[in-house]
């Protein structure tokens, strides 16, 4: 029988931000399709260490701070310590909510220090490896709904993601001859810490479920098989693309 295009068994992925939500399901989904983790965050991952282990995957962690690139290089080295690093999936974010009149420096700077600078230092940073062996690799960036619409409330949010949208495009467009595949997955609206204040006010939780033609907020589970799809052979003619995963959202 030939062997799946979604196998990713053989082949590790690094996955920022594994602790929990959006980061922990991707982690798990791509266990599940054979792939060993290396979980890089900030928090423990003990959790993250079970699901992973239950689909008999590899598993290690690497603790860093990702607000400033200062970890960056220490990461990667660890990283690819037992081995090389075939995806990686920058996932780590942050969302900071004041009125744009209000907004204030500080919470401009961290969002696009997480959101935007580290996650290119790091890609830059392993892509290195990635050519310098010349077997290439996936590069999946955690986009948003703000990398195609404006939102309210949270402008160094839309601007950080609207600004991976374009990075990833840029990276596609600098790599693809290379064979690394850049990408990005742009989740609607999702059960996770993220999306707390959003729920908890009833107004808005109303306002956003009736916009949604599936009808319900996704379930962290069902972003994992897009992160499959990308890192996986299935896209390797797959390059600088923006994929929703938003319960049709985007189509509304
Ligand atoms: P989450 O539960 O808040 O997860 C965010 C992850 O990023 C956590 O693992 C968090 O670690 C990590 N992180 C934040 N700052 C970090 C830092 N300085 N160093 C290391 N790790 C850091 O929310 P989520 O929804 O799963 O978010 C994951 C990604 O999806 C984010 O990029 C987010 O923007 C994006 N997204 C989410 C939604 C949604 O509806 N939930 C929609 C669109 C896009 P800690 O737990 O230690 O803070």
């Amino acid at each position: 029988m030939a062997a799946s295009p979604f196998d990713l068994r053989g082949k590790t992925a690094l996955v920022t931000g594994a602790n929990t939500g959006l980061g922990q399901a991707i982690a798990v989904a791509l266990a599940q399709a054979g792939a060993g983790i290396v979980a890089v965050g900030r928090s423990a991952m003990d959790e993250t260490q079970a699901l992973v282990g239950q689909a008999g995957a590899p598993f290690r962690a690497v603790l860093a701070d990702l607000s400033s690139i200062e970890p960056v290089e220490r990461v990667v080295a660890e990283a690819s310590e037992p081995g090389r690093v075939d995806i990686l999936v920058n996932n780590a974010g942050i969302i900071r909510r004041a009125d744009a009149i209000d907004f204030t420096e500080a919470d401009w700077d961290a969002v696009m220090d997480v959101n935007l600078k580290t996650t290119f230092f790091l890609t830059q940073a392993l892509a290195r490896r990635m050519l310098a062996d010349g077997r290439g690799g996936k590069v999946i960036n955690i986009a948003s709904l703000l990398s195609f619409q404006g939102g309210i409330r949270i402008p160094s949010y839309t601007a950080s993601k609207s600004g991976l949208a374009g990075l990833t495009r840029l990276l596609a467009c600098e790599w693809a001859a290379k064979g690394i595949n850049v990408n990005a997955i742009a989740p609607g609206y999702f059960v996770t810490n993220n999306t707390e204040a959003l729920r908890s006010d009833e107004a808005r939780n109303a306002a956003i479920l009736s916009r949604i033609p599936a009808g319900h907020w996704g379930e962290p589970s069902e972003i994992g098989g897009a992160a499959v799809f990308l890192a996986s052979p299935a896209s390797d003619y797959v390059h600088g693309i923006v994929l929703p995963v938003d319960g049709g959202w985007l189509a509304r």
